[in-house]
């Protein structure tokens, strides 16, 4: 079994006809067991540690991570899992929630912009600008809230917002930023049955709230925002994954496989160092040898 296989079963670039229906939920490519994924996570924590300490020593390129999914689909879990073993200097996580005022105040890349990752770094958006065409696109109404000019709103609206992420999500690889994203697809059942976890286990009733059942309604809304969202927006440059998820043992292993993948495309190494810069470090062993220093 090959990691360069199981990457490409989940990849999604260029691709108009994409149907979220050919992805099975359930799906856990060829591994039987929890035990076997655990085994291949374990490495790629491992191996992902080594890469961001490359990463972070060459300064040059940054990482961007975008996570998308419906409630209870394991974005935090999965976040904490496949980066258990990263420096937290290397690495910023944040998560976008329903705008602000001041956030309304700008236009619609502001917030996420501000939170880009610098070279060197992972960033890791916990939802992101994707929501302009997901919840929005489910709740339309929402628009009216974004304070945007009337004529502005026509019904180009939703292809507008995809060539603008393209555009932005262009301008970032060419300028270093190597974008990955995921949506973690989770079956309504599942979805189902770990609401009545929240419910039912006191540690878990804080993650529960009463919207996420009201936007459980509109599942066959989103799932087509969804889809048309990764229909529009997988590129070659910023592809989408599509992570089965119904099964959190693994879809946290495919993520970590992907950033791996990801990391090694870059090439990373250590910086090289000059001759006079060795003949520094030469003459600062010798005088620390001899107590001089
Ligand atoms: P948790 O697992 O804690 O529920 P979460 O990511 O679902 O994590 P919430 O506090 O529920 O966090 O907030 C996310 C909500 O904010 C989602 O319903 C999402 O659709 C909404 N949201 C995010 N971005 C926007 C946006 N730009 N406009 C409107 N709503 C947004
Ligand atoms: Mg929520």
């Amino acid at each position: 079994m090959k990691r360069s296989e199981l990457v490409k079963r989940y990849r999604i670039a260029e691709n108009k006809g994409f149907r979220l229906t050919d992805v099975k939920p359930a799906d856990t490519w060829k591994l039987k067991s929890k035990d076997h994924a655990q085994e291949w996570l374990e490495k790629g924590v491992a191996r992902l540690s080594e890469l961001q300490e490359k990463l972070y020593a060459q300064n040059q390129w940054a990482v961007l991570l975008i996570f998308q999914a419906m409630d209870a689909a394991g974005k935090d879990g999965t976040i904490k899992h496949v980066m258990s073993g990263i420096n937290p200097q290397g690495c910023e996580v944040a998560s976008f929630k329903v705008p602000s005022e001041e956030e309304l105040n700008h236009d619609f890349l502001w917030r996420t912009t501000k939170r880009l990752p610098e070279r060197g770094r992972i960033g890791i958006f916990n939802r992101s600008y994707y929501e302009e065409t997901l919840v929005l696109r489910v709740h339309p109404e929402l628009l009216a809230t974004e304070k945007l000019p009337a004529s502005l709103i026509t019904k180009d609206i939703w292809r507008e917002r995809f060539e603008d992420i393209n555009t932005f999500e262009r301008h970032l690889t060419r300028n270093g930023v190597l974008v990955r994203k995921f949506f973690l697809h989770i079956s309504k059942q599942e979805q189902r049955e770990r609401f009545l976890s929240r419910l039912e286990l006191p540690e878990k009733n804080w993650k529960f709230s009463l919207a996420d059942v009201r936007e459980r309604q509109k599942w066959g809304a989103y799932m087509r925002a969804y889809e048309e969202v990764i229909r529009n927006t997988a590129t070659e440059c910023s592809p989408w994954y599509v992570v089965p998820a119904d099964h959190k043992w693994f879809s946290r292993m495919v993520v970590a496989e992907v950033v791996v993948d990801a990391l090694e495309s870059l090439d990373l190494s250590y910086p090289k160092v000059s001759p006079a810069k060795r003949r520094e470090l030469a003459a600062a062993r010798t005088a620390l040898r001899i107590n001089k220093l």
